[in-house]
């Protein structure tokens, strides 16, 4: 979704002939469907692309269907020379795009794929015996070692367009795909949050670089302050490339050395993001199955629904929880942190099956990513290969008190707790009656009583994995 450094569309430039640029909004192939906040992201982000192409003199169109089917028929209506895309790299994205180069090569086409999506190939990093990694920390010393000296590629200048055969597919206009909500119109807060697109990405990328990096290895955690990117649906839906990412780190380095801890902190993000992917590639069903197979024998909650509508709803009674959650809901992000505390609260304190948690923030996330959101799941369920142990349970009282300790985030999210002090308005059970009164907070009426107790919720989870680890 960019024109900067985007070598499929670079490469067809050089090629030289006059281009068709097209989108498919795919279904079936057992691809997995956009959740409602990705749909939102990627209506704008096809309405930025479109109008960028056309301002260089080229055309975005648009389809709808099995791509499978699609390209073989439209590059043999077009009589196409050559046809270019970048790579994806779920399994079934895979088996798709294997097929139609076949089809392509078939049909005597050249059919050239680029990597346009992550700094590295996920098969390019390798363990000493030739295996794939499991585990971040090497996985991330090898990617360094190898380094990156690929150019980032200039964005072209102009596009000769090709004219759409009259024979071809049909296409479809945006409006035709139907990806914002209808009623109730709940994106005015992604709305406010966000600007989808090539420029609105670069416009962040830049703001960071200039105003956050330098701070970024000791405000990231903090909940009030936006000390992070925000990059991450753009990366998500390639209006950036991790590369260009990574190359406005260094360069905030060379500019301003104290940026150093902070440059490095956050490439070391990005190889989160890397890491995702090369263990999605070389285990395709990431998002259905636990990486460690002994957790197929947690016997994970049946959750009655009153229990799952407070986590989604942010209404469990536990504020750094229902802060969070709240948040996705309206802006269609989270922070990090606030993801890791919330969803270990599913996990550990209701024992709910970490996949119900996975969809619903994939449903609801704009950066919903197919192997980010899984690998993440995992590593707070402990389920993963480099994952946080089960055993290690967060205490959410603490971890609000430490990553947002004068309460503004919550108080930004539930604004019925706004008016409790500092020193209690992570566990407003706690505040005496007098307090609560002056700040207008009445337990189980305007706030509720926590769902679970968390000694309790942590003694329940022990016992449980007590039970899996022989
Ligand atoms: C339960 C859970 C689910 C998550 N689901 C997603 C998801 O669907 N999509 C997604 O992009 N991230 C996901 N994350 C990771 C992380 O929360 C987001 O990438 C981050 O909050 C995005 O904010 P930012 O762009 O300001 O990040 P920054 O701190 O500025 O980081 C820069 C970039 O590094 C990458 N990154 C940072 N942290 C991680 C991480 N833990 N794993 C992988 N990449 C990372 C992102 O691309 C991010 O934009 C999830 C985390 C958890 C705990």
């Amino acid at each position: 979704m960019r024109l900067a450094d985007h070598p499929a569309l670079h490469a067809a430039v050089t090629r030289g002939a006059p281009l068709l640029c097209i989108y498919i909004f795919e279904e079936g192939d057992g691809l997995r469907a956009h959740g409602g906040a990705s749909r939102w992201w990627l209506h704008h982000s096809l309405d930025a692309l479109s109008r960028q192409i056309e301002q260089i003199g080229g055309r975005l169109d648009l389809l709808r269907g099995q791509a499978s089917t699609i390209v073989p028929a439209l590059a043999a209506a077009a009589k196409a020379g050559a046809v270019f895309w970048n790579r994806r790299y779920g399994a079934a994205e895979i088996a798709v795009d294997a097929g139609i180069k076949s089809a392509l090569a078939r049909d005597g086409r050249h059919a050239e794929s680029f990597n346009g999506a992550l700094i590295h190939e996920p098969w390019e990093i390798r363990t000493k015996a030739g295996g794939a990694y499991g585990v971040y920390t090497p996985y991330w010393r090898a990617a360094l070692a190898l380094g990156d000296t690929a150019p980032i590629l200039e964005a072209p200048r102009a596009l000769a367009r090709a004219p759409y055969p009259a024979s071809g597919p049909a296409r479809a206009a945006l409006t035709d795909l139907d990806l914002l909500p209808r009623r109730p119109d709940w994106a005015a807060g992604l709305r406010l949050a966000w600007t989808p697109g090539e420029t609105g990405a670069r416009a962040r990328l830049d703001a960071f670089m200039q105003d956050d990096l330098a701070a970024y290895a000791s405000a990231r955690d903090m909940l009030a302050v936006a000390g992070t990117s925000r990059l991450s649906p753009h990366l998500r839906f390639g209006e950036i490339s991790p590369r260009q990412a990574a190359e406005a780190a260094r360069h905030g380095v060379a500019n301003a050395p104290a940026a150093r801890d902070g440059a490095q902190k956050f490439l070391a993000e990005l190889g989160w993001r890397e890491f995702n992917h090369h263990v999605m590639f070389h285990h395709p069903d990431v998002a259905t199955q636990n990486l460690r197979a002994a957790f197929d024998r947690l016997p994970w909650r049946d959750l009655p629904r009153a229990e799952l509508d407070a986590w989604k709803q942010g209404r469990t009674g536990c504020p750094i929880v229902d802060a969070g959650m709240r948040e996705l809901w309206r802006t269609g992000t989270m922070h990090n942190r606030v993801r890791m505390i919330a969803a270990s609260f599913l996990v550990k304190h209701l024992l709910g099956d970490w996949r119900i948690g996975e969809a619903w923030f994939w449903d609801c996330l704009c950066d919903a990513d197919p192997a980010n959101n899984p690998m993440n799941w995992q590593w707070v369920a402990g389920t993963g290969t480099d994952a946080s142990p089960f055993f290690r349970i967060f205490n959410p009282m603490l971890q609000g008190a430490k990553f947002d300790p004068n309460g503004d985030y919550v108080r930004r999210f539930v604004p019925e707790l706004a008016g409790l002090p500092a020193n209690v308005i992570h566990a407003p059970w706690t505040a005496s009656a007098a307090v609560s009164e002056r700040a207008g907070v009445r337990l189980g009426t305007s706030y509720p009583r926590p769902i679970v107790d968390h000694i309790w919720a942590r003694d329940r989870a022990l016992a449980i994995y007590a039970g899996i680890k022989g």
